[in-house]
Order: structure tokens, then sequence, then C-alpha cells
């Protein structure tokens, strides 16, 4: 099945670390986005698409009202056939009151995720976040006020003042809210963004302290009953992000809206990350990242970020029996540094792995050009 994401391309005011495509939100323009996703959406008919994920990312689509969502939702529910949907909404705390949050629940919006990001004040006004912490909390106790029993919260790690102490506080503040997933970023400086100088490189977490707060942060999580199931993603039992996992597995998605990728028929494309070209187009013009698409690097790469991991049936179907051999040859050396664990029919990254993933993942590469 396929997962639609809609890309809401509007902040009230850029983040200095993000590279996100976002302008500044104006309600005019944000009508004319939202007829343009309707459009888009009513062309996605004659494809007879069945989806059972829907995902608002943004960009902030928490500035979207309540009808805005509603009148997008029901043109996805006339042309898209919908199987049991999971219809996240990502949301800043800023901009979340529980009228809003009730109007997306009425829409059929069933998964919340609030971008709370820290519990501690500094380390917020350090992000330049519009919301403090109370704010945070505010936002995910009226989502469940407004009948959300799913929610996730965002984390990040890395940042400037945040120690082991600081980040076990926040967590545990986190966890007490009534959430059923988390996802942890790390702090990555981003080229071009506010933040990409000397002076917050000097202030931000290094390799060593990164690591550290890693390894703490999967401890804490999984005392607290959230599985670690992907490298960046917790989730308690029957809560992980269906979307998100249909980027991990392989399948399909359609984005709509300016940024947004898809990954259908085979082909990997993208829409211009261009707000006025999308609303003055009748229909938004893709444009080709990739085709004929190496899928077994791909399957090696998204399946060791998954606590499932490597299948070695999965990983002879795609590269041939003696590759995937002498790649499970190599994890056997790994699994002796405690970096890979195994399991049924495969293996995955421990929590160590996971902080070498990249490094990782290019080793075991090789292995296939060996049996080549
Ligand atoms: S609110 Fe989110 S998308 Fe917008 S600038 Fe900040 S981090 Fe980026």
């Amino acid at each position: 099945m396929t997962g639609l994401y809609i890309h809401v391309p509007f902040c009230i005011r850029k983040c200095p670390y993000c590279d996100f495509y976002s302008k500044p939100y104006s309600a005019e323009l944000a009508e004319l986005y939202v007829n343009a996703v309707c459009r888009n959406v009513a062309a996605l008919k004659e494809l007879d698409i069945t989806a059972d994920t829907v995902y608002f990312g943004g960009g902030t689509p928490s500035l979207l009202t309540a009808e805005q969502v509603y009148d997008i939702l029901d043109s996805v529910q006339k042309n898209v056939h919908l199987h049991s949907p999971e219809i996240t909404l990502e949301g800043n705390p800023s901009s979340l009151t529980y009228e809003k949050l009730a109007g997306y629940r009425a829409a059929g919006v069933n998964r919340l995720s609030v971008g709370v990001q820290s519990a501690d004040n500094s380390q917020l006004r350090f992000l330049g976040r519009l919301h403090d912490a109370d704010k945070a909390y505010a936002a995910v106790y009226a989502a469940q006020r407004a009948g959300f029993e799913n929610i996730s919260c965002d984390l990040m790690l890395g940042l400037a003042g945040q120690d082991i102490a600081s980040l076990t506080a926040s967590i545990e503040r986190l966890t007490d809210l009534p959430i059923t997933h988390l996802s942890a970023y790390m702090l990555k400086i981003e080229q071009g963004t506010a933040f990409d100088c000397e002076a917050v490189r000097g202030r931000v977490a290094d390799d060593d302290l990164m690591s550290e707060l890693y390894l703490a942060m999967c401890a804490q999580l999984a005392d607290k009953g959230f599985e670690h199931y992907e490298i960046s993603n917790f989730a308690k039992q029957g809560y992980r992000s269906r979307h998100n996992m249909k980027y991990w597995q392989l399948e399909k998605y359609i984005g709509i809206g300016p940024s947004a990728h898809s990954d259908f028929h085979e082909k990997r494309t993208a829409c211009p990350a261009d707000i006025q070209a999308f609303v003055a187009a009748d229909v938004q013009k893709n444009v080709l990242i990739e085709e004929n698409i190496d899928r077994f690097e791909e399957y090696l790469m998204l399946a060791l970020r998954l606590s499932d991991g490597v299948d070695f049936d999965e990983l002879a179907r795609r590269g041939g029996r003696d590759t995937a051999e002498s790649i499970f040859a190599e994890a056997r050396q790994l699994e002796k540094h405690g970096l890979v664990k195994f399991h049924g029919g495969g293996f995955s990254l421990t929590d160590d792995g996971f902080l070498l993933s990249n490094s990782i993942i290019v080793h075991l590469l090789d292995c296939r050009k060996c049996t080549k």
C-alpha cells in the first residue's frame, strides 16, 4: 500500500538550525496552497491508489486551520482508497491549541507528532524555538483531551549546554507525558543555515559527548518501555510510525507540496521547492531524481537502521546468495565487537553499532564488490 506525504511549507519564523523547505506563513498563501494540494490529490484518482498512511509534515502543518486540514482529508477520502489509515500531523507547540487539536481530530487526524525538542528552556532558546517547555507539555495534554491516543514527541541531542543530567531530565519529563512514541535526532549543523558558523560549532556536543548522550538515551528509554525500533525512533508496543516505516522498508509513497519526494512506479521524483510555482500549477510538475534504483544497496542501508535488521533471504533475493553470505560472514566479525546482534534469519545493529552505522554500511557494501 502507498503512503501519502503532504509537505506544508510554512513557518512563523525560521529556526537557525533548520534546512527544511519553508516560507513565512501568510493566510492568503496558505489558502492558495490548500487549493493546490486538493487539486493534486484529485489528480491521484486516475492512479487508483490504495493508501494506509497520510502524513502532514513541514514546515509547520499546525499553521493550517482545522477546516483546511479537513478539506485536504476530504479530498483524499474522495480520490484515494484509504485502508485503516494512520493520519499524522506534525505540530509546533507554539501553534497548537485545544480547539485546533479537537478540529484536527474531528477531521480525521489520529496521530500527532509534537516538536518538543527539549524540556530545558535555555536549550529551547538556543534552538530559537518559539515555545518553552511548559507550552510543549500543555500542547501534549491538550492533544490528549482532544482525543489523541497516539502522540509522538521530538527530542534533540547535542544542544549547547546539554549534558547527560539535563538530557536524562528531559527524557524523564517527556516520558511522563501521555506519549506513545519518541523521535530523537542528533543536532547536525547543516550547510547554509544560521548555525553554520564556528561560534555555534564550538558550543554543541562533540562526537564523544554525542555518543554518550545517545547511549544514555537508549538505555533510559528501554527502561521506560520504549522499543528502539529505528536508529532515531522509539515506540511503545504497537506504536511504530507506520508512515515512516514505509521509507525504511522501501514501500511506495507519493509526496505532495513543494520539496516533497515520491517513490512510485520505480522512480524517485521531487516537487521543486518553490511555493509560488506549486500554487500556480494545475498539478505539480515533479522532476526525476533517480530511476533504476539500486534496491540492494538501499535495502541494506535502510534495514540497518531498523531493529528488525537485515534478513538473509531478502538480501540474497536482492543481491545474490554469494553476496548475502559474504555480508553475513562480515557481520559475524562485527558481532565480536558488540556492534551487531543476530536474531532469527538475520542481524541488526546494536546501540553501539548504530553510532557507527555509516562506516558499517560502507564496510558491508564493500563485501558486495568482493563477490562481484
Ligand atoms: S518550525 Fe520546524 S520546519 Fe519550521 S524552521 Fe523550525 S525546525 Fe524548521
